[in-house]
């Protein structure tokens, strides 16, 4: 072929590559104004589960943070007692947090839960100019309350034990169950509250 003839073919092949695309079908996504569905197995943000009466499904066994290939989770695990009760057993998970600045959703954390504590759910605008912000914390995982639910902590539905909640056998919150105080959170118990009030009353009468 002449160095002419090249000159001329040259360009007219380029156009016809931009001719093929102008009658394919367009795949442009108006995003964020059109939210696309996405599949209903998609991996989004966590979310750590309850049993149905409120109580948590997390032991703070620290399986999900060995899993993780990306180092994005970090665990510490505490002991329930009656007074302050946040899952059926012996343990639970009191500090819980994921660094999305990390994690690449791959899944393998929820794989290797032993009590489905932690699923994903379909949520994936997860993006932020913080850091610090894109470490989300227990409360911010932890799934809201549904009917029949009480908040954690709480006391074990009567008569029943560990194995029943993970046999189903617990459906929901027992009639006249309160929420504890979460004294290891900072709460302070309704005696501390009297105390502290009589102390105040104490130093204005001084
Ligand atoms: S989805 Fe993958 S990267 Fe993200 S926390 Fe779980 S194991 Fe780690
Ligand atoms: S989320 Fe599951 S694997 Fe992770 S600490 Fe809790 S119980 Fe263990």
């Amino acid at each position: 072929m002449s160095e002419e003839s090249e000159k001329f073919q040259n360009p007219v092949a380029g156009f016809g590559v931009t001719f093929k695309a102008m009658f394919k079908r367009r795949l442009t996504e108006q995003y964020p104004e059109e939210q696309k569905v996405t599949a209903p197995r998609f991996h989004g943000r966590h979310q750590l589960n309850r049993h149905p009466d409120g109580l948590e499904k997390c032991v703070g066994c620290e399986l999900c943070a060995w899993a993780c290939p990306a180092d994005a989770i970090y665990v510490e695990g505490a002991d329930n007692t009656d007074e302050e009760r946040y899952s059926p057993g012996e343990r639970y998970g009191r500090v819980y947090q994921i660094n999305y600045a990390r994690c690449i959703l791959c899944g393998l954390c929820i794989e290797a839960c032993p009590t489905r504590a932690l699923t994903m759910t379909n949520e994936f605008e997860l993006a932020d100019s913080s850091r610090e912000n894109l470490i989300y914390t227990k409360e911010q995982l932890l799934a809201g309350l549904t009917e029949g639910m009480v908040d954690s902590p709480h006391a074990l539905y009567p008569g029943m034990d560990e194995g029943d909640y993970y046999r189903g056998a617990v459906t929901g919150a027992a009639p006249g169950t309160v929420r504890q105080t979460a004294v290891s959170q900072g709460e302070k118990d309704e005696k501390d509250k009297k105390d502290e009030s009589d102390e105040k009353a104490k130093e204005v009468d001084a």
